[in-house]
């Protein structure tokens, strides 16, 4: 299997390569040269436990790894103990309304959010990538998170020999609960840093860093080289394929489809990270008719869903679910790789005017090919708090923000796409815990209060849902990172994780 760049053909790659290099140098991203298809083995497939079938899907990407490899990686990956017990993903049935849905609930991992998923296995695939393209290297994972990721990323490198991680997070731009979570991360070669500014700053520092002839001058004496953790890496998006094949067979599995007939898909989406894996599931022959692509207020992917054309010159909206505010969603560029019949130099234009005007538009033949197979829909926050309470009461189900604009918009979708309605899975992408002040907040205001872990408590007695240990136990752990530095002091802290030696 060779990877491709999706903005220069003439980049061919091996699977390894790809991981460690994580993003093409002229600003592509990695794409496999082709999709191997399911559909025959779809009865061979379906009784296979997580694990199993996560090992035979990669096998099919990794090809310059080893059967022992793709084991070992997996098997550290997805250990029961780690995802609360049994298998890493639970597909729960929400049988009120007449509504055949159900919730893909992708937050059983260490950090309560779906990026574990993807981020408790990266670590593995880059460290056996390294060995194979960069003999001797160790890597430093540089991150600027505004929340789940820099946790997720933390938690899933901790530990990890032949890797050492430095998160950046700015100092106002992410929750108390957030924060505390990053603040007392465990492990010997874990560094957090909160930047003055936001978000921005906090992703510009970083890019200084990485880019800063100095830095790697210093790295490369340790031994050492840069890589990331961010969604556009091909070893994040891979791990996503597994669970909506899983999903697929739990639903033949309980009779609510034979194999072999369709599903709809709901994702909350935000760098399009996710949904893409879904789409990519559906080029394998994973019977997908229709991908419901949810967003909230920053509804760039709806209006670029409907009309053809993407605008991120707008005003962006800080909302309730806050994992889903962005304005430029990476993983776009692959689909649409893929829908303009992998036209480079298309797509280069497309990107090109992305960076320089704000926007672009794709032909009309693109655009029905997307609408053939994607719904795009939005809510707001009351939108998204009034399904919250309606899951609550009428479901029993306590949901947490993002998740509730995806219930919102799949319900939107039922009524007006006209299709007659098929099992539906609907990706659940964060514990309500971790958004307790918004959950709460939805279902009863006069109980809110500034302080994140009084809220957790109050949500818990309002509803007799227990919040996860992970999170209940923070309020006890020591906090192990203070410090906050001026965005121009970020290089600082990383000099010193490379000369204290890390591990
Ligand atoms: C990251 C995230 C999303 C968005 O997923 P993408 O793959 O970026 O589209 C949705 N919900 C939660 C809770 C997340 O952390």
């Amino acid at each position: 299997m060779n990877y491709r760049s999706t903005r220069d053909p003439s980049q061919q790659k091996t699977a390894s390569q790809v991981i460690a290099q994580g993003i093409s140098q002229e600003g592509g991203l990695f794409v496999p040269g082709q999709f191997p298809r399911l559909e025959d083995r779809l009865p061979e497939l379906s009784g296979m436990s997580y694990q199993e079938l996560a090992r035979e899907i990669f096998r099919l990407f990794l090809t310059d790894f080893t059967e022992e490899e793709i084991a070992s990686c997996v098997e550290n990956a997805y250990r029961a103990e780690k995802f609360g017990g049994g298998e890493p993903v639970k597909l729960t049935p929400l049988p009120a309304e007449g509504e055949d849905k159900y919730l893909l609930e992708l937050w059983h991992g260490p950090t309560c959010a779906f990026k574990d998923m993807a981020l408790q296995i990266l670590p593995h695939f880059l460290t056996v990538s390294l060995k194979k393209a960069q003999p001797g290297k160790e890597a430093l994972i540089l991150v600027a998170t505004s929340g789940d990721t820099g946790k997720a990323a933390l938690e899933g490198f901790q530990d990890v020999a032949g890797t050492r991680i430095a998160v950046f997070y700015p100092q106002d731009g992410v929750s108390p609960m957030q924060k505390r979570q990053m603040a007392t991360q465990e492990g010997r070669n874990v560094m957090v840093c909160a930047i003055e500014g936001n978000f921005d700053d906090a992703q510009t520092a970083v890019k200084r860093i990485f880019t800063d002839g100095e830095m790697q001058e210093l790295l490369a004496r340790h031994g050492l080289l840069f890589s990331s953790a961010n969604s556009i890496n091909w070893g994040r998006l891979l791990p996503q394929i597994v669970y909506y094949f899983y999903a697929y067979f739990r639903l033949a599995e309980q009779g609510a489809l034979s194999l072999g007939e369709p599903m709809d898909v709901v994702v909350p989406t935000g760098n399009f990270g996710n949904i893409l894996a879904a789409y990519y599931g559906r080029k394998m022959g994973l019977p997908v008719r229709k991908l419901v692509c949810a967003s909230n207020r920053n509804k760039v992917l709806t209006d670029f869903i409907r009309t053809g054309v993407y605008d991120r010159r707008r005003e962006f909206h800080a909302t309730a679910s806050p994992s889903m505010d962005i304005l430029i969603s990476s993983n776009l560029e692959r689909l649409l790789y893929d829908l303009s019949g992998e036209d480079s130099e298309k797509l280069r234009g497309w990107m090109e005017s992305l960076s320089q005007k704000g926007c672009y538009q794709v032909e009309d033949a693109v655009g029905e090919k997307i609408r053939e197979l994607f719904y795009g829909g939005f809510c707001d926050d009351e939108a998204t708090f009034s399904t919250i309470r309606e899951l609550w009461e009428k479901e029993g189900y306590l949901s947490d923000t993002h998740t509730a604009v995806a219930v919102n918009v799949y319900r939107q979708y039922l009524k007006e796409a006209g299709l007659p309605p098929v099992p539906t899975v609907i990706a659940s992408t964060a514990n309500p815990y971790k958004f307790s002040g918004s959950v709460l907040g939805a279902l009863q205001a006069d109980l809110l209060t500034q302080d994140d872990f009084q809220n957790v408590e109050a949500l818990e007695q309002l509803t007799g849902v227990q919040a996860p240990q992970q999170l209940r136990q923070l309020r006890e752990k020591p906090v192990r990172f203070t410090q906050v530095v001026e965005k121009d002091q970020a290089g600082t802290f990383v000099r010193q994780l490379v000369e204290q030696g890390g591990n």
